[in-house]
């Protein structure tokens, strides 16, 4: 969709002016073809090729980005991750946002391009930071890009390994945003985490969103940091229909009514070739990043 967008702005700048203003893409349309864009430049070959671009984003905005290098890997030999770190604010408790910028390595050897799992939610992380360094805030915000969440949540375990979660007043976790208008959230963080998930709800009342909440939702960094004892929420955004769907297959029993065999289309999509930029909007990175900020500023002042 974007791609067209980009192009009809190309040829506009062919022809007459006046017979061109109405034409010419909206700030809107030319703010989600840039973010798109920027999801984009993630298919590469390697996730030490992933960190050069989420560094080179990070200060292209004007950050001052800091890495944090472990020993990781997952069974077999060791491989040294890299984490992401942006901090803003000052505050005796910190809130932190987080996503994972690794993508999976695919059964033929090669790399997922990675863009819906988890490019998507970076970018949207990089819009949240831009936002909340502008915004007054009580607490310290820590903006984490993790690295071997696909190994097995390593980098959000060496995380909370080097710093302990003593001053982590709460963790937001984005993992799969890059298409639809609904935001999923997970309800299975344990009882310390009811006070996020109900942040995320009233936010969804206040905003109008659609917004559905799983009892049993599938595991992403969060769980590293539900497992220490922090209080944490999951997030993630696809299309409605397919939102209720996965519900269904997670949540709805025996009984769920889907076809027999049918796979969601989000999990046919990730892992796979096809986690790819056909289907990735802008404008749902554009709204996974405001929504992200709003969670944020509204568990910063609700822990004041
Ligand atoms: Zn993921």
């Amino acid at each position: 969709m974007s791609f067209h967008l980009r192009l009809k702005a190309a040829v506009s700048g062919a022809c007459l002016a006046a017979a061109c203003l109405s034409a010419a893409p909206s700030l809107a349309q030319n703010r989600a073809a840039d973010l798109r864009e920027q999801v984009g430049a993630y298919v590469k070959p390697s996730n030490a090729a992933r960190l050069e671009v989420l560094l080179r984003q990070l200060r292209d905005e004007g950050f001052t980005p800091s890495v944090e290098t472990f020993e990781g890997g997952g069974r077999g030999e060791p491989i040294q991750g890299s984490n992401v770190v942006v901090t803003l604010g000052e505050g005796p408790k910190e809130i932190l946002l987080t996503a994972h910028y690794d993508a999976v390595k695919l059964r033929d050897g090669t790399m997922s391009q990675g863009v819906i799992d988890n490019a998507g939610s970076v970018v949207a992380l990089i819009e949240a930071a831009k936002i909340l360094r502008e915004a007054p805030l009580s607490h310290r915000i820590r903006i984490i890009f993790f690295d071997q969440e696909e190994l097995g949540l390593i980098g959000a375990r060496k995380w909370i390994e080097a710093h302990g979660i003593a001053n982590v007043a709460a963790v937001v976790n984005s993992d799969i945003a890059a298409y639809g208008d609904t935001m999923m959230y997970g309800q299975n963080n344990g009882p310390q985490s009811a006070f996020v998930t109900r942040a995320v709800q009233e936010l969804c009342a206040e905003r109008a969103m659609q917004c559905v909440g799983f009892p049993v939702y599938p595991p992403s960094d969060d769980r590293a940091f539900s497992a220490a004892g922090a209080p944490v929420v999951s997030l993630g955004f696809q299309d409605e229909v397919g939102a209720h769907q996965m519900w269904l297959a997670f949540n709805g029993g025996e009984a769920n009514g889907l076809a027999e065999g049918f796979v969601p289309q989000v999990f046919r999509l990730i892992h796979s070739k096809d986690d790819a930029m056909e289907a990735v909007e802008g404008e749902a990175v554009d709204l996974a990043g405001r929504t992200y900020a709003a969670l944020i500023q509204k568990l910063d002042a609700h822990l004041r």
